[in-house]
């Protein structure tokens, strides 16, 4: 018997068909207007009722627990009071049926197929919920009649699966739905599960990132710099507003500020955007070092301060500085240092910046081979930047500083563009006022910029750049130059730099000259620099320890260096062990109440740089052989000596040539041969009444060096003094060094940088130079000292040069007078 309106408001939801809905007015109006009776139904017990907390609007919750009996067919409904009644027969199957249908092999297809279906329903739910334990014994305690409605139950379905599960009387009918609905239920839970893992991939970063913000946010309030994202986007603002840009370019920043407003920080261009407005932001378009009147006399002095000699390069300087003077805006050309590296380019330029009382900044341009370099990337690629020179700009925060175009002889172009261009258009009065970053993307105005640019050489700079520049040369220094340099400039400076003075570590002159001849031979005083360091550098070390050691006691100065002894062993070039020269424990021990200085000698020379590199008999030795002659040559590094050394052996009258040699030198090679053999009947070379020299014989010519690339004309009559003296089998003078192109007949034709290279032949230790005579008026450039030390011979004819290589004469004239 059911009863409707018993005021229940049971959560139920198998019971919704049959209990009516919750107070009496509204059942009674259900009862007659839409309470139907289904004509199937369960007979239940109830197992406990329970009464729910009273809500505030006074309604209470009953709770009723039912346990489902059997299925029952409704034969008739009627009415008793208030109460609904109705005469049942039961469907539940008796014994003997529930056997045969068991027999039933439909059935057993069927109940097996609903056991693994609900198996695998229950064992994800297991995994999801880690329970499921009970579940599992009811599988398999349970009848399977039983189990279908009760797995059934427990989904969630609509009011009519419910009903048609409840009408399914036959067992094999009720198994199959169930299965279908077990089915059901495990596909969707696994569909759900398919979806919330890919969400949470997607979610998990973003929430990290949020998590993380939070966190920062947190530690920064912590702080008290609670600046966030807002802050950080208001600060760029006022930043760019105190920028002071031009209007149209404050026009585009605001552009684009307002599309990084609209943007979440996560958001791919934010970033890029930020960095571009900061950029904008940190240039400095307006903000320059104050210029004041420009002092002529206090540059001068800075000049003379600051470097040794070259005075013509400083006059040329303060010339240029007066024409600015007196024409702030003049448009003259820029200045361009040429010569070999650490000649002081780099440190005239900033010498320059500091006259004129503007910041200084140097641009490497050395190996720049896209144009991209200067004028920078646009801004859709990725990772894209800024040129150089707008990078320069926002590092040195000025917009008018003195910026150096350092090794603008180093450019190249290739595929990617060609970077002299666009350096054309930085160097150009009339171009600069707008230049165009491809980053930047508004001009930029550079014409307050005082540029200056330096090289090694002149005939790699592309013609209209160099039409550009106004070189000024600088050779290369002489021996005693680079001393009065080393001790007024370098070694105060170096001491300096490793807290060092005079007091604690002297370089005396002697020491410093051997250093220059016997550890460096270069055109500049780079090296000299560094190995002065290097004196500097063992000496801070002692001087450090022994701070460290004199609280100890007095008494226990070693003298010996433990530190610099396990550096040098692990360097493993030079074994060393430093004993200032002339103090002994105790005088060092009282070194540091009275400091006596620490002279270098040469001994300590030797254990800190090690064995000398260069020895003036160098070049005896290299041509202690017939068939060695010694050239000059020109390099990037300045000018230097070459030996050529040539052979012969037994073969086809070939030659070969070796030493990475360029065309233009192969060539010379070639000439020389002919030029030997075209005199070699004339003048009795060869063998007596072999006229052919290269009968049944090979040439090997080589440049030692063999690393190093070499090339051009100027080699011709050193090589074929070497040829000579092969064939004569006469040495030739080891004190002599020659320079100059040959023509076939024997002319001998001027060639170029000898400046350089009788500075590099004087570094040498060379007593006689070979020039071609129409070199002579570039004499006037070498220093008086140098040429003083050397004899200079000149030469119109290979004839004279042959004539002055050889110790008493040229070779053949002997032969030929004895004739
Ligand atoms: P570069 O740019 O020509 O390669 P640097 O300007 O870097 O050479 O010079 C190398 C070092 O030698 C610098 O420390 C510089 O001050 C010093 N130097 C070069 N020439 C002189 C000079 N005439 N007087 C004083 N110091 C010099």
């Amino acid at each position: 018997m059911i009863n409707p309106g018993a005021g229940s408001d049971s959560g139920e939801r198998s019971l919704k068909f049959l209990v009516g809905t919750t107070d009496a007015q509204k059942s009674e109006a259900k009862d007659q207007q839409d309470l139907q009776w289904h004509t199937r139904g369960v007979a239940a017990r109830a197992l406990h009722l329970s009464r729910g907390v009273e809500k505030p609007s006074g309604r209470v919750t009953y709770v009723v627990v039912l346990e489902g009996l059997s299925r029952f067919n409704v034969q008739e409904l009627g009415k008793r009071g208030p109460y609904s009644v109705a005469r049942i027969t039961s469907l539940e199957m008796t014994k003997a049926e529930l056997e045969q249908v068991q027999q039933d092999p439909d059935f057993v297809a069927l109940s097996r197929q609903f056991k693994t279906t609900a198996m695998e329903l229950v064992s994800v739910l297991e995994q999801k919920q880690k329970t499921g334990g009970r579940t599992k014994v009811l599988l398999e305690t349970v009848p399977i009649h039983k189990l279908a409605d009760i797995f059934v139950a427990s989904f969630e379905m609509s009011f009519e699966e419910q009903l048609s599960m409840l009408d399914s009387v036959d067992l094999k009918v009720r198994l199959s739905k169930a299965t279908e609905l077990v089915d059901r239920h495990l596909q969707s839970i696994r569909v759900a599960e398919k979806i919330t893992q890919k969400v949470e991939g997607q979610l998990s970063k973003s929430q990290k990132e949020y998590l993380l913000r939070q966190q920062m946010r947190a530690i920064k309030e912590e702080l008290g710099d609670n600046d966030d994202d807002e802050d950080d986007v208001a600060a760029l603002e006022r930043k760019m507003q105190a920028a002071g840009m031009p209007s149209n370019i404050w026009k585009h920043a605001q552009r684009e500020l307002r599309r990084l407003k609209k943007m979440q920080p996560q958001q791919p261009g934010y970033n890029s955007s930020r960095v571009y407005l900061e950029l904008l932001a940190d240039l400095p378009w307006e903000k320059a070092s104050e210029e004041h009147e420009l002092d002529l006399k206090a540059a001068k002095e800075r000049l003379d301060s600051d470097h040794y000699g070259l005075a013509k390069v400083k006059q040329r300087i303060i010339e240029y500085l007066a024409v600015r003077k007196l024409k702030p805006d003049a448009r003259g050309p820029v200045l361009c240092f040429v010569g070999p590296p650490g000649v002081g380019k780099t440190s005239l330029a900033s010498s320059i910046a500091a006259a004129l009382g503007r910041k200084f900044v140097r641009l490497s341009l050395g190996g720049v081979k896209d144009e991209a370099d200067i004028r920078g990337h646009r801004r859709t690629y990725i990772g894209s930047m800024p040129g150089r020179l707008i990078d320069g700009l926002k590092r040195v925060g000025v917009c008018n500083p003195v910026m150096l175009l350092d090794e603008i002889d180093k450019t190249g172009s290739d595929v990617r563009g060609d970077p002299a261009s666009a350096l054309l258009e930085v160097l150009d009065p009339e171009q600069n006022k707008s230049f165009n970053d491809h980053y930047l993307n508004v001009p930029y105005d550079l014409s307050k910029v005082v540029f200056v640019a330096t090289a090694n050489r002149v005939q790699p700079i592309p013609p209209p750049l160099l039409d550009r520049m106004e070189l000024i040369e600088l050779p290369g220094y002489t021996q005693e130059e680079k001393l009065k340099i080393a001790m007024r400039h370098l070694i105060p400076r170096v001491l300096d730099q490793h807290g060092l003075s005079s007091e604690f570590l002297k370089i005396p002159e002697g020491m410093v000259k051997n250093i220059i001849q016997r550890y460096t031979r270069e055109a500049g005083v780079r090296s000299l620099e560094r190995n002065l360091a290097a004196l500097a550098r063992a000496a801070a070390v002692m001087v450090a320890e022994h701070e460290q050691t004199l609280p100890l006691s007095k008494d226990v100065q070693k003298l010996t260096s433990p530190l610099l002894n396990g550096r040098m062993a692990e360097g493993g070039e030079v074994e060393m062990e430093v004993i200032p020269m002339g103090v002994n424990d105790h005088e060092i021990g009282g070194t540091f109440q009275s400091p006596s200085a620490l002279v270098v000698d040469e001994t300590m020379l030797e254990k800190i740089l090690g064995p000398p590199r260069f020895d003036d008999s160098e070049a005896a030795d290299r041509v202690a052989s017939a068939g060695v002659s010694v050239g000059l040559v020109w390099t990037t590094f300045g000018g230097e000596v070459q030996f050529v050394e040539a052979t012969s052996m037994v073969g086809k009258g070939e030659m070969h040539l070796t030493g990475q040699l360029g065309d233009v030198i192969k060539e010379s090679a070639q000439l020389a041969l002919t030029w030997v053999r075209a005199r070699a009947s004339d003048f009795k070379l060869a063998l007596a009444g072999d006229m052919n020299v290269l009968d049944g014989r090979d040439i090997h010519i080589h440049f030692p060096a063999g690393a190093v690339p070499k090339d051009g004309p100027s080699a011709g009559v050193t090589l074929v003094t070497a040829l000579v003296s092969l064939f004569s089998q006469k040495r030739v003078r080891a004190d002599t060094a020659m320079t100059g192109e040959m023509t076939l007949r024997g002319l001998v034709l001027p060639v170029g940088g000898i400046k350089d290279k009788i500075l590099a032949a004087h570094r040498y230790g060379i007593k006689r130079v070979i020039l071609p005579q129409r070199n002579s008026k570039d004499l006037v450039e070498v220093p008086a000292a140098v040429l003083s030390s050397l004899e200079v011979i000149l030469a119109k004819r290979m004839e004279d040069v042959l004539e002055n290589a050889f110790e008493g004469g040229c070779p053949w004239r002997n032969n030929y007078s004895k004739l």
